[in-house]
Order: structure tokens, then C-alpha cells, then sequence
């Protein structure tokens, strides 16, 4: 009866954290010289942290493109397996099972996902090839316009008003048939109509917060986050853009954000991607944050949940503001185990 918060929250830890986004290929890529990256500089905040899968994102910065977008995003798994290869923490998740089989063994798994299909260029077949490399989620755009779509933008309006090109209706169509989940973070309003309408099974929304709290197309709006609801989706709370105001990003407005979800279609449908950014942003020179903060908008990183290390204390914060045991466990983990079980 009188378990203490700390042992509540270790309890509530040991079954593992689900982060279904997060940088972590691009920057594998860019310290492709060194060797042990993942043990070296990742290892010690996920196990504080206790992650046990993490959504490992694909994403090509525009100095890439167009002409090497495809060249970048093998690099980019190509470093993910020699990191994951070089180390007895980590497993590259491909099914339901092999996720499991990674818990069982303590390591922490990867399920490696694509934001923005610029990698494929306008070529299906090359679906097919980076599916079998372990890719089981796409989202078709970040903020930008590509081949497929457009992506939602940092305003409230402004995105045009079409929604997918002929192609991008073909890679979800793919994706469905493959086996590959389709996550609606980023594209713009009109392609999240048009992706819900021409597909049958639970989508995601990866990574994004609620446009209530932060008004951007980027954003989800409530009758979005009911279009998820009813076809039994999951949606991964965002961890920095839960205000347009640094004073108000805050873990407790983070979780208002999973209140709100939760409110409108139920603990069954919220989850955790967490989106954490600042470890890269803050590699950065001065000039380049600027170049980012002026193309989007300024991150604004949540002083006690910047990194993995920091889960801990959001299991606390929704302990405190009264959330059940279960309904904890099913935002940390449950939620998105379910969506696994369904479609990987
Ligand atoms: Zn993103």
C-alpha cells in the first residue's frame, strides 16, 4: 500500500520506455569516423532513461539534396547496423517478435523509420529495397515539399491546399501492402485527409503536438487527433514544440498535451516521441541555429526533458498528476507495443 513514489516509478520503469522518434542515424552519419558511438555517447541516457525501443528516424538535411539523398540515407543504416553490430545492447527490429526477443535479452531495439521519402526520389521499387533493410514506418514529408507531398508548415496556415501527388499515393498504398506503417507527423492537412481515406489499417502520428497548445500546421488539430482515434492509431507526444513560449515549455504543459489526447480518444491512443533534439542542436554553430530557427521555428527544449536520461522524471510527473499505473504504462510503452503487435 504505502509504496514509495521512487519505487513506483522504478516499477513503472522496468518494463521499458517506447520513443518512436529520434535523430539518432543522421547523427551516427555525421560522426561516421568514430567507432562506438552508441555504447560511447547514447548508452549511459537510454539506461538511466530505460529505453527500451526507439523509433530510429531517417531523415536528409536539404544540403544533401536532391542528388544525394539516396547515397546519405544508406550511409545512414549502414552506420545504424555497425553501431548496433558493435555492441551487445542493441537489436534492429523488423516484427513484433524480434522486438519481444529484444526485450527478453535486456537490449534495447530499433525500429528504424523514414521522415520524408526523399530517399526513394520518385522510384517505388526503392520502397521495397529500404523495407528490406528494416524500414517499417514512413512519413511521407517533413516540412518541405517533395516527391510524394507537402508538409505541414510553422504557421497556422499556408501549406497548399492539395494534399499527396500521384506517386505519394502509391507509396502508401505500398507501404499498406508491405507491411510498413504510415505515420502522419508533418504532411499537411490535406495529404492527412487523403492518406486516412485511401488506407484501412491504424496509423501513427509519430512525433507532433497538439495545435491547440501551439497553433502550426505542423501540429495536429482536435478533429485530426479524432481521425487517429477512430481507426485506433497512436499519437507520440512531441517534446519541443509544446508552446510557442519558452516559459511555458514545460514538462507539465508537455503532459497537458497527452491530457488532451487522452481527453479526446483516449489513453489508448497516446504515446511517447519525444523528438529529442537538443544534443545535435546543440553541436551546431551559432549561424546554423539561427538558419534553423528562421526556416521553422526556435526549439524550445524542456529544461527536465531534454534527453533520455530525463524519462524518469515524466513516469514522476504523471504519477503526481494522478495518472493510474496502467494508463502509465500504456502512454511509456503499452500503446505502442499494441501497434507493433498489429501491423509489424
Ligand atoms: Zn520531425
Amino acid at each position: 500500500m504505502n509504496e514509495s513514489i521512487e519505487r513506483q516509478i522504478e516499477r513503472l520503469q522496468t518494463g521499458g520506455i517506447i520513443d518512436m522518434h529520434f535523430d539518432l542515424p543522421m547523427d551516427l552519419y555525421e560522426k561516421r569516423g568514430r567507432r562506438d558511438v552508441l555504447e560511447t555517447e547514447f548508452l549511459p541516457e537510454f539506461q538511466a532513461g530505460n529505453i527500451s525501443v526507439l523509433g530510429a528516424a531517417i531523415y536528409i538535411e536539404d544540403r544533401y539534396l536532391p542528388q544525394n539523398g539516396l547515397r546519405v540515407a544508406l550511409d545512414q543504416i549502414a552506420r545504424l547496423y555497425a553501431e548496433t553490430a558493435a555492441s551487445r545492447r542493441f537489436a534492429i527490429c523488423k516484427t513484433y517478435r524480434e522486438v519481444q526477443a529484444a526485450q527478453e535479452m535486456g537490449k534495447i531495439g530499433f525500429v528504424i523509420t523514414m521522415e520524408g521519402v526523399e530517399p526513394l526520389g520518385t522510384d517505388l521499387n526503392q520502397l521495397r529495397v529500404f523495407y528490406e533493410l528494416g524500414v517499417r514506418a514512413i512519413g511521407l514529408t517533413h516540412a518541405r515539399t517533395n516527391s510524394a507531398g507537402h508538409g505541414g508548415i510553422f504557421a497556422a496556415s499556408g501549406s497548399p491546399a492539395e494534399g499527396l501527388t500521384p506517386f505519394g499515393r502509391e507509396v502508401v498504398r505500398e507501404c499498406e501492402a508491405l507491411g510498413v506503417i504510415i505515420d502522419l507527423a508533418h504532411i499537411n492537412p490535406a495529404g492527412f485527409e487523403e492518406i486516412l481515406l485511401i488506407t484501412t489499417k491504424p496509423p501513427i502520428v509519430s512525433h507532433t503536438n497538439v495545435r491547440r497548445y501551439y497553433n502550426i500546421e505542423r501540429n495536429i488539430s482536435d478533429e485530426e487527433i479524432r481521425m487517429v482515434g477512430e481507426r485506433g492509431g497512436v499519437i507520440g507526444v512531441n517534446s519541443i514544440l509544446v508552446s510557442p513560449r519558452e516559459e511555458e515549455s514545460t514538462l507539465d504543459h508537455y503532459i497537458d498535451h497527452i491530457e488532451h489526447i487522452a481527453e479526446l480518444i483516449g489513453i489508448d491512443s497516446v504515446g511517447i516521441g519525444f523528438d529529442f533534439f537538443a544534443f545535435i542542436f546543440r553541436q551546431w554553430p551559432e549561424s546554423r541555429q539561427k538558419e534553423l530557427a528562421a526556416k521553422f521555428t526556435k526549439p524550445h527544449f524542456i529544461p527536465d526533458l531534454t534527453n533520455h536520461s530525463h524519462a524518469r522524471n515524466l513516469t514522476r510527473r504523471l504519477i503526481e498528476r494522478g495518472f493510474s499505473d496502467a494508463d502509465v504504462e500504456k502512454i511509456l510503452r503499452g500503446n505502442w507495443l499494441r501497434i507493433f503487435k498489429e501491423l509489424l
